[in-house]
């Protein structure tokens, strides 16, 4: 629920397509914050106390109202973001997926699970998987549907009611959802959006028990310093430098259309961007004539439809660091094969698909988060020079590696320092649901998304322990003759019966 004091500041929200004002959202103060979270922490009790299948039922409805309602939220994200048609349906499906799939599973892995206890047979154990309280979800603007409700599912379903802010750039995507969710059931404390900037961000994490923070490395360390004066969890899903390792005998075609998808989605403002390729030398200059092709193939622009394959940017901020990245890189050598221009006939915030040759780490396009939609192409000399760049970087997100061979692929993504990496497609991962992912390095701290892991970090687990008596009775000391006869017949024991 958008906060409903209109006495505050308001903040503006703008298409960037058009330059027009969207709508003004309030500028969530600290005590708008501290009452939302009142509301929810008061919710959580019947909403924790429900049992999961009954929390599952709820989310499928929500789900089945944002499938049934997704053109319309389509347009909400597409006219906040500027988005094209492909980039605003890969939010709503991601976000049906992640119900689809927590829905399901959620219940498998929420029970509480058998343990082994020291002495097995007078003992048993289990560990329960309880919910936080209030889970805090601070979101950035480029996926401002998925970002803002993929992690509030899994936490929501563990038993926790969420209090998110949206980027103050984009928070009508999330406010459009929200309502949804109250039509679908969801009480309206269960899950509320304060709208504001970094400074209601802030305050949140001041009063919630868990804070899950999408956004730059530089605005998750100031989240992580603020959080660490509670000893709170938190899980940082940050900013990346994805690379793509082009191995010599990989399909030419599909590494090249890997390249153009997995960088210009979203006008290349994803943390999974592709934003730097290694493409070994012997078939280096087939893959960037084919790149080429394919970006002189591209349609830009504002109107409707798949078959429109890039959008406007969102901010100016970035659409000057893609040109600060440029023109670095051209000074440091760089020759642009594709691009390179602002196209202020279509919008003011559009950029032209731009490809960069002769790049090397000395470049800003190399080595610090672009976020826009550039591929910065290196020749490399083996696959152990391409590996050595790749992990050159402080980030470790994601990444991808295009080969024939399979099983080299396989081995060779795990000689990358990230979360994940995709063989033979890029971003794969992230739509694979039941595949935890989350950044290493400056990329991500403390939680990941997707899978079991997905969802547990959303919870304290706790085991429990009960003795049924039936063995020794404490005695004055906690190695008493008979515990110990206990313990050293059990060691024995080990040695042939290994379930043990
Ligand atoms: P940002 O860090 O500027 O802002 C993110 C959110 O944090 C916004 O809601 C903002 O209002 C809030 N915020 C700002 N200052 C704050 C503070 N001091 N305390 C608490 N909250 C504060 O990021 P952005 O520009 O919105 O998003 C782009 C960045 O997000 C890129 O670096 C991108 O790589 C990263 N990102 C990461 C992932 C991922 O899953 N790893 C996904 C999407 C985007």
């Amino acid at each position: 629920m958008a906060n409903s004091r209109q006495d505050m500041v308001g903040i503006s929200v703008k298409n960037p397509i058009t330059g027009e004002e969207i709508g003004v959202v309030p500028n969530s103060t600290r005590e708008d914050v501290q009452a939302a979270v009142e509301r929810a922490q008061d919710a959580q009790l019947a909403w924790g106390a429900a049992s999961v299948e009954e929390r599952c039922r709820v989310i499928r409805q929500w789900g089945d109202l944002l499938w049934e309602n997704q053109q319309r939220v389509m347009k909400i994200i597409r006219e906040e973001t500027g988005k094209n048609d492909a980039g605003a349906f890969i939010e709503v499906m991601g976000l049906d997926n992640y119900i689809a799939y927590y829905a399901k599973n959620a219940p498998e892995i929420l029970r509480p699970k058998r343990r082994q206890p020291i002495f097995p047979i007078i003992q048993y154990g289990r560990v329960y998987h309880k919910p936080l309280g209030v889970v805090g979800i601070i979101s950035p603007w480029n996926y401002p549907l998925a970002l803002s409700m993929m992690d509030a599912i899994p936490a929501l379903l563990a038993g926790n009611t969420v209090v998110i802010k949206p980027s103050e750039i984009t928070p009508y995507s999330a406010l459009a959802a929200a309502d949804l969710a109250y039509q679908a059931g969801i009480p309206e404390n269960v899950i509320q959006i304060v709208t504001g900037d970094g400074a209601t961000g802030e305050a949140l994490i001041d009063y919630v028990d868990m804070i899950c923070f999408t956004g730059s490395t530089a605005t998750g360390r100031k989240v992580a310093l603020k959080a660490a004066d509670r000893l709170m969890p938190i899980s940082l899903e940050l900013g990346g430098k994805d690379a793509m390792i082009v191995l010599a005998d990989a399909d030419v075609d599909m590494a090249a259309s890997g390249a153009v998808a997995g960088s210009y989605e979203n006008a290349g403002q994803m943390c999974i961007s592709i934003e730097r390729v290694y493409v070994e030398e012997p078939i280096y200059d087939r893959f960037v004539a084919k790149v080429k092709e394919l970006v002189s193939q591209m349609v830009i622009g504002a109107g409707d439809g798949l078959d429109i394959h890039m959008g406007s940017m969102t901010n100016e901020r970035e659409l000057k660091r893609v040109e600060e990245h440029i023109k670095d890189a051209v000074e440091k050598g760089a020759e642009i094969i594709a691009g390179g221009n602002r196209r202020p006939d279509l919008g003011p915030l559009f950029f032209e698909p731009t490809v960069l040759i002769h790049v090397d780490h000395s470049m800003k396009v190399m080595k610090e988060e672009t976020f826009g939609p550039i591929i910065p192409i290196m020749k490399v000399y083996n696959v152990d020079e391409a590996i050595r760049l790749a992990n050159d970087t402080e980030y470790g997100l994601s990444g991808a590696i295009f080969t024939r061979d399979l099983e080299r692929g396989e081995r060779l993504a795990t000689r990358l320092n990230t979360g994940d990496i995709s063989v033979n497609r890029t971003q794969a991962v992230a739509v694979s649901v039941d595949m935890s992912w989350g950044g290493h390095i400056h990329s991500g701290l403390g939680g990941q998304r997707g899978g079991t892991a997905g969802i547990l970090r959303f919870t304290a687990s706790q085991s429990v322990l009960v003795d049924t008596q039936i063995g020794s009775k404490p005695g004055l000391t906690a190695i008493d003759p008979t515990t110990l006869m206990f313990l050293k017949l059990i060691r024995l024991a080990r040695r042939y019966l290994p379930f043990l």
